[in-house]
């Protein structure tokens, strides 16, 4: 399991611990069933493992929820691993541009500059965050 403070971590060792998909989506699975699974469509709390990685099954009503479903990472449809990083930057540094991150990342700027736009805008309506301290990736990850 990881048990991580993002916001301590250096770039290199933040690349290192989310370099596939699926440590990517074994830290959102984490994150959103700390407290337990519970389905979203009959409340149930017993599940079983989901067809795909981290997703998990709720064994009265056969619902598979994914581990991105009500995270900031729902509806992304570029690599989770690139898209971690571009949160990473934007929590940590305030971001790379999107014509960096579009460089680095090798995807399209407008793809880059859409998801921080998203991330931002997340960070902003969350009056639990001070605007004044480093924002932590933890804090946005789940989606309120
Ligand atoms: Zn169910």
């Amino acid at each position: 399991m990881l048990d991580l403070h993002l916001d301590s971590i250096s770039e290199l060792e933040f690349n290192q611990t989310f370099n596939t998909e699926e440590k990517c989506l074994e830290y959102l699975a984490q994150k959103k069933w700390t407290n337990g699974f519970v389905c979203r469509k009959c409340n149930n709390t017993n599940y079983c493992i989901g067809k795909s990685s981290f997703s998990r099954r709720c064994t009265r009503c056969k619902h598979e929820e994914s581990a991105r479903v009500d995270t900031i990472f729902e509806g992304c449809r570029f690599d989770l691993t690139k898209a971690f990083y571009i949160a990473y930057t934007v929590c940590h540094t305030k971001g790379d541009s999107s014509h960096e991150l579009s460089r680095k990342l090798n995807l399209r700027q407008m793809t880059c500059w859409t998801f921080k736009k998203k991330l931002s805008e997340c960070i902003k309506e969350r009056q639990d965050i001070s605007p004044d301290i480093k924002v932590k990736l933890e804090e946005i990850v789940l989606r309120k």
